[in-house]
Protein backbone atom coordinates (compact mmCIF):
# COMPACT_ATOMS: atom_id res chain seq x y z
CA UNK A 1 0.00 0.00 0.00
CA UNK A 2 2.95 2.62 1.42
CA UNK A 3 6.43 2.48 -0.43
CA UNK A 4 9.36 4.52 0.62
CA UNK A 5 12.03 5.00 -1.32
CA UNK A 6 15.49 6.24 -0.97
CA UNK A 7 13.76 9.05 1.21
CA UNK A 8 16.45 11.84 1.84
CA UNK A 9 16.11 14.62 3.91
CA UNK A 10 19.07 17.35 5.72
CA UNK A 11 17.94 20.54 7.84
CA UNK A 12 21.08 22.46 6.40
CA UNK A 13 23.80 19.83 8.36
CA UNK A 14 21.56 17.37 10.04
CA UNK A 15 20.61 14.40 8.22
CA UNK A 16 17.20 13.39 9.59
CA UNK A 17 16.61 10.87 6.64
CA UNK A 18 19.04 9.19 4.59
CA UNK A 19 18.50 6.60 1.76
CA UNK A 20 14.91 5.94 3.96
CA UNK A 21 13.43 2.46 2.50
CA UNK A 22 10.03 1.19 3.50
CA UNK A 23 7.06 -1.38 2.24
CA UNK A 24 4.00 -1.41 4.47
CA UNK A 25 1.48 -4.19 2.72
CA UNK A 26 -2.46 -3.46 3.26
CA UNK A 27 -3.37 -5.13 6.48
CA UNK A 28 -0.35 -4.43 8.25
CA UNK A 29 0.61 -3.03 11.16
CA UNK A 30 4.37 -1.54 10.52
CA UNK A 31 6.06 -0.04 13.51
CA UNK A 32 9.01 2.68 13.14
CA UNK A 33 11.42 2.63 16.44
CA UNK A 34 14.47 4.42 17.41
CA UNK A 35 15.86 7.13 19.54
CA UNK A 36 14.52 10.67 20.34
CA UNK A 37 15.47 12.75 17.58
CA UNK A 38 16.18 9.79 14.94
CA UNK A 39 13.59 11.22 12.14
CA UNK A 40 10.57 9.30 13.24
CA UNK A 41 8.60 12.58 13.39
CA UNK A 42 10.40 13.95 10.54
CA UNK A 43 9.82 10.95 8.14
CA UNK A 44 5.99 10.72 8.87
CA UNK A 45 6.13 14.58 7.89
CA UNK A 46 7.59 13.52 4.84
CA UNK A 47 4.82 10.83 4.01
CA UNK A 48 2.12 13.27 4.97
CA UNK A 49 3.20 16.13 3.05
CA UNK A 50 4.18 18.13 5.36
CA UNK A 51 7.67 18.40 4.71
CA UNK A 52 9.17 17.59 1.13
CA UNK A 53 11.95 14.99 1.19
CA UNK A 54 15.38 16.32 -0.75
CA UNK A 55 15.02 13.54 -2.83
CA UNK A 56 13.44 10.15 -2.83
CA UNK A 57 9.92 9.00 -3.60
CA UNK A 58 6.91 8.37 -1.72
CA UNK A 59 4.45 6.18 -3.22
CA UNK A 60 0.77 5.11 -1.89
CA UNK A 61 -1.92 3.12 -3.68
CA UNK A 62 0.59 2.80 -6.58
CA UNK A 63 0.65 6.53 -7.13
CA UNK A 64 3.73 8.62 -7.12
CA UNK A 65 2.63 11.36 -4.24
CA UNK A 66 5.94 12.49 -3.45
CA UNK A 67 5.67 16.32 -2.46
CA UNK A 68 2.01 16.60 -2.55
CA UNK A 69 0.41 18.88 0.44
CA UNK A 70 -1.39 17.34 3.25
CA UNK A 71 -5.10 18.50 2.23
CA UNK A 72 -4.73 16.08 -1.27
CA UNK A 73 -2.86 13.37 0.89
CA UNK A 74 -5.62 12.97 3.04
CA UNK A 75 -8.09 12.90 0.06
CA UNK A 76 -6.00 10.19 -1.08
CA UNK A 77 -6.88 7.88 2.08
CA UNK A 78 -3.54 8.81 4.06
CA UNK A 79 -4.37 10.08 7.40
CA UNK A 80 -2.15 10.60 10.25
CA UNK A 81 -2.12 11.61 13.96
CA UNK A 82 0.81 14.16 15.78
CA UNK A 83 3.06 13.82 18.60
CA UNK A 84 2.08 17.38 20.19
CA UNK A 85 -1.76 17.07 20.01
CA UNK A 86 -3.51 20.21 19.70
CA UNK A 87 -7.50 20.51 19.60
CA UNK A 88 -9.89 23.35 19.79
CA UNK A 89 -9.93 23.42 23.55
CA UNK A 90 -12.98 25.45 24.03
CA UNK A 91 -14.61 23.29 21.46
CA UNK A 92 -16.24 19.45 21.93
CA UNK A 93 -14.99 16.47 21.00
CA UNK A 94 -17.71 16.09 18.74
CA UNK A 95 -17.14 19.64 17.09
CA UNK A 96 -13.09 18.28 16.58
CA UNK A 97 -13.66 15.43 15.18
CA UNK A 98 -16.35 17.05 12.71
CA UNK A 99 -13.64 19.41 11.92
CA UNK A 100 -11.61 16.48 10.76
CA UNK A 101 -14.33 15.38 8.77
CA UNK A 102 -14.69 18.43 6.58
CA UNK A 103 -11.55 17.42 5.16
CA UNK A 104 -13.39 14.93 3.50
CA UNK A 105 -16.73 16.50 3.13
CA UNK A 106 -18.15 19.81 2.58
CA UNK A 107 -21.60 18.68 4.07
CA UNK A 108 -21.94 19.73 7.54
CA UNK A 109 -24.45 17.42 8.66
CA UNK A 110 -22.58 14.10 7.14
CA UNK A 111 -19.31 15.50 8.84
CA UNK A 112 -21.34 15.67 12.00
CA UNK A 113 -22.64 12.00 11.17
CA UNK A 114 -19.26 10.85 10.09
CA UNK A 115 -17.88 12.14 13.49
CA UNK A 116 -20.83 10.73 15.85
CA UNK A 117 -19.66 7.05 14.29
CA UNK A 118 -15.82 7.75 14.82
CA UNK A 119 -16.69 9.40 18.48
CA UNK A 120 -18.19 5.98 19.15
CA UNK A 121 -15.04 3.62 17.36
CA UNK A 122 -12.92 5.28 19.99
CA UNK A 123 -14.52 5.08 22.70
CA UNK A 124 -15.25 8.66 23.46
CA UNK A 125 -19.26 8.37 23.01
CA UNK A 126 -19.81 9.07 26.81
CA UNK A 127 -17.97 12.61 26.61
CA UNK A 128 -18.79 13.58 22.67
CA UNK A 129 -20.41 16.80 24.51
CA UNK A 130 -17.04 17.45 27.00
CA UNK A 131 -14.83 20.58 26.32
CA UNK A 132 -11.49 19.31 24.47
CA UNK A 133 -9.35 21.08 27.38
CA UNK A 134 -10.90 19.29 30.26
CA UNK A 135 -10.38 15.68 28.87
CA UNK A 136 -7.68 13.26 30.45
CA UNK A 137 -4.33 12.23 28.28
CA UNK A 138 -5.44 9.21 27.63
CA UNK A 139 -9.24 11.40 26.12
CA UNK A 140 -7.31 13.49 23.88
CA UNK A 141 -4.86 10.52 22.73
CA UNK A 142 -8.37 9.26 21.77
CA UNK A 143 -9.56 12.60 20.65
CA UNK A 144 -6.37 12.41 17.88
CA UNK A 145 -7.08 8.99 16.79
CA UNK A 146 -10.66 9.99 16.37
CA UNK A 147 -9.89 12.86 14.09
CA UNK A 148 -7.40 11.18 12.18
CA UNK A 149 -10.11 8.74 11.44
CA UNK A 150 -12.58 11.04 10.53
CA UNK A 151 -10.67 11.78 7.66
CA UNK A 152 -11.81 8.12 6.72
CA UNK A 153 -8.05 6.78 5.90
CA UNK A 154 -7.15 3.61 4.10
CA UNK A 155 -3.14 4.52 5.52
CA UNK A 156 -3.21 5.83 9.02
CA UNK A 157 -0.12 7.14 10.43
CA UNK A 158 -0.11 7.03 14.36
CA UNK A 159 3.31 8.84 16.00
CA UNK A 160 3.75 7.92 19.54
CA UNK A 161 0.20 8.14 20.50
CA UNK A 162 0.42 5.68 24.19
CA UNK A 163 3.06 8.27 25.21
CA UNK A 164 2.58 9.29 28.35
CA UNK A 165 -0.54 6.37 29.47
CA UNK A 166 -0.70 4.19 32.45
CA UNK A 167 -0.23 0.79 31.96
CA UNK A 168 -3.83 0.14 31.87
CA UNK A 169 -4.38 2.52 29.49
CA UNK A 170 -1.46 1.40 26.61
CA UNK A 171 -3.43 -2.04 27.14
CA UNK A 172 -6.93 -0.25 26.27
CA UNK A 173 -5.13 1.55 23.18
CA UNK A 174 -3.61 -1.67 21.82
CA UNK A 175 -6.77 -3.27 22.00
CA UNK A 176 -8.33 0.05 20.11
CA UNK A 177 -5.14 -0.37 17.11
CA UNK A 178 -5.98 -3.80 16.78
CA UNK A 179 -9.63 -3.04 16.30
CA UNK A 180 -8.92 -0.19 13.48
CA UNK A 181 -6.67 -2.73 11.73
CA UNK A 182 -9.18 -5.35 11.73
CA UNK A 183 -11.55 -2.80 10.64
CA UNK A 184 -9.38 -2.63 7.48
CA UNK A 185 -6.97 0.43 7.98
CA UNK A 186 -3.51 -0.20 7.67
CA UNK A 187 -1.25 1.61 10.17
CA UNK A 188 2.00 2.68 10.38
CA UNK A 189 2.96 3.72 13.93
CA UNK A 190 5.82 4.96 15.52
CA UNK A 191 6.33 3.58 19.03
CA UNK A 192 8.58 3.94 22.23
CA UNK A 193 6.47 1.56 24.47
CA UNK A 194 8.00 -1.74 23.29
CA UNK A 195 5.16 -3.84 24.92
CA UNK A 196 3.15 -1.93 22.46
CA UNK A 197 5.24 -3.04 19.47
CA UNK A 198 5.62 -6.59 20.55
CA UNK A 199 2.56 -7.07 21.05
CA UNK A 200 0.79 -5.04 17.65
CA UNK A 201 3.59 -4.43 14.90
CA UNK A 202 4.40 -7.21 12.35
CA UNK A 203 7.48 -5.86 11.06
CA UNK A 204 9.74 -3.09 12.35
CA UNK A 205 12.22 -0.73 10.79
CA UNK A 206 14.59 0.82 13.44
CA UNK A 207 16.59 4.25 13.19
CA UNK A 208 18.78 6.48 14.35
CA UNK A 209 20.15 9.46 13.40
CA UNK A 210 18.64 9.51 10.56
CA UNK A 211 19.83 5.85 9.35
CA UNK A 212 18.14 2.57 8.88
CA UNK A 213 20.56 0.38 11.73
CA UNK A 214 17.90 -2.79 11.64
CA UNK A 215 14.61 -3.94 10.33
CA UNK A 216 12.50 -7.70 10.82
CA UNK A 217 9.73 -8.72 13.34
CA UNK A 218 9.90 -7.32 16.77
CA UNK A 219 11.43 -9.90 18.41
CA UNK A 220 14.22 -9.52 15.82
CA UNK A 221 15.03 -5.93 15.71
CA UNK A 222 14.97 -6.33 20.04
CA UNK A 223 17.53 -8.89 19.78
CA UNK A 224 19.93 -7.22 17.15
CA UNK A 225 23.07 -5.70 18.90
CA UNK A 226 23.00 -2.69 16.57
CA UNK A 227 19.81 -1.79 18.08
CA UNK A 228 20.63 -2.16 22.08
CA UNK A 229 23.76 -0.52 21.32
CA UNK A 230 21.65 3.06 19.83
CA UNK A 231 19.29 2.42 22.93
CA UNK A 232 22.00 3.01 25.25
CA UNK A 233 22.40 6.05 27.29
CA UNK A 234 18.87 7.01 25.63
CA UNK A 235 16.67 7.35 29.08
CA UNK A 236 12.97 6.42 27.33
CA UNK A 237 11.47 3.08 28.35
CA UNK A 238 12.40 1.11 24.71
P1 LIG B 1 11.26 11.87 19.23
O1 LIG B 1 11.32 10.44 19.61
O2 LIG B 1 11.88 12.75 20.26
O3 LIG B 1 9.90 12.32 18.83
P2 LIG B 1 11.99 11.83 16.40
O4 LIG B 1 12.68 10.58 16.00
O5 LIG B 1 10.55 11.95 16.07
O6 LIG B 1 12.24 12.04 17.96
P3 LIG B 1 12.32 14.18 14.80
O7 LIG B 1 11.29 15.01 15.46
O8 LIG B 1 12.02 13.61 13.48
O9 LIG B 1 12.81 13.02 15.77
O10 LIG B 1 13.64 15.08 14.70
C1 LIG B 1 14.84 14.62 14.11
C2 LIG B 1 15.88 15.70 14.21
O11 LIG B 1 15.51 16.80 13.37
C3 LIG B 1 16.03 16.28 15.62
O12 LIG B 1 17.39 16.54 15.83
C4 LIG B 1 15.21 17.55 15.55
O13 LIG B 1 15.69 18.49 16.48
C5 LIG B 1 15.43 17.99 14.12
N1 LIG B 1 14.31 18.74 13.54
C6 LIG B 1 13.01 18.36 13.51
N2 LIG B 1 12.26 19.25 12.83
C7 LIG B 1 13.11 20.22 12.41
C8 LIG B 1 12.95 21.44 11.64
N3 LIG B 1 11.77 21.79 11.17
N4 LIG B 1 14.06 22.17 11.41
C9 LIG B 1 15.28 21.79 11.89
N5 LIG B 1 15.50 20.68 12.60
C10 LIG B 1 14.42 19.90 12.87
MG1 LIG C 1 8.89 12.28 17.14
Amino acid sequence: LLEVKDLNKKFGGLVVSKDINLQVQEGQIYGIIGPNGAGKSTLFNQISGYIKPDSGNVIFNGKDITGLPPHKLCLEGIGRTFQIVKPFGNKTVLYNVAVGAFARTNNRKEAFEIAEQVVKQVGLESKRDFLAKNLTIVDRKRLEIAKALATKPKLLLLDEVLAGLTPSEVDEAILLIKELRDSGITILMIEHVMRAVMALCEYVLVISYGTEISRGTPEEVTQDPNVITAYLGDDDDA
